[in-house]
């Protein structure tokens, strides 16, 4: 056989091979796909109005103002929210970490959250983020509490 019509005879073989593996079966497809690949990673799939909104979450120049008065709620937190400059600058920043960063938030209200809205030299929109943080973890099983001791954290309050 002429290897140029084996060639096309073997693609025409695999098309038509594919094209009934597709209709006959019931491979996931598309975000379904996306989600069973990547969820167990911590990576759902990202909405267009998300993607849009992700250039806001990086403005933070590492200020620090933030951080102010927040001593009670990382006291309280047993170390599991260490301010809010660490949540915006590194927490936030790697979907993977959501699960953990969205515990972190648990310790900050919305209200203080759109206070610090109020004080922020660059308008970091914290209550996005955390909305952000929380709807990608909730994807993925939720925030991840810390277990109640971590040796090399002090004992936490309930
Ligand atoms: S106040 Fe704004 S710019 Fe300053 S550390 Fe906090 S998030 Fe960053």
């Amino acid at each position: 056989m002429p290897p140029r019509f084996k060639a096309i005879l073997l693609l025409a073989l695999y098309l038509v091979k594919t094209v009934f593996r597709r209709l006959f079966t019931s491979r996931k497809s598309g975000i379904a796909a996306f989600r069973a690949n990547y969820d167990a990673d911590g990576l759902p799939p990202v909405s267009l109005a998300e993607r849009e909104a992700m250039p806001d979450f990086s403005r933070c120049i590492a200020c620090g103002l933030c951080d102010r008065g927040e001593s009670g709620r990382i006291a309280a937190s047993g170390g599991a929210y260490r301010g809010l400059m660490t949540l915006v600058l590194a927490g936030s920043r790697s979907m993977p970490d959501y699960r953990a960063a969205a515990y972190s938030f648990s310790f900050v209200t919305d209200e203080v959250l759109a206070q610090k809205e109020q004080i922020c030299p660059t308008q970091v929109p914290f209550r996005g983020i955390a909305r952000f943080v929380r709807d990608k973890a909730s994807a993925v099983g939720g925030a991840l509490p810390l277990p109640p001791r971590v040796d090399s954290l002090p004992p936490r309050s309930a």
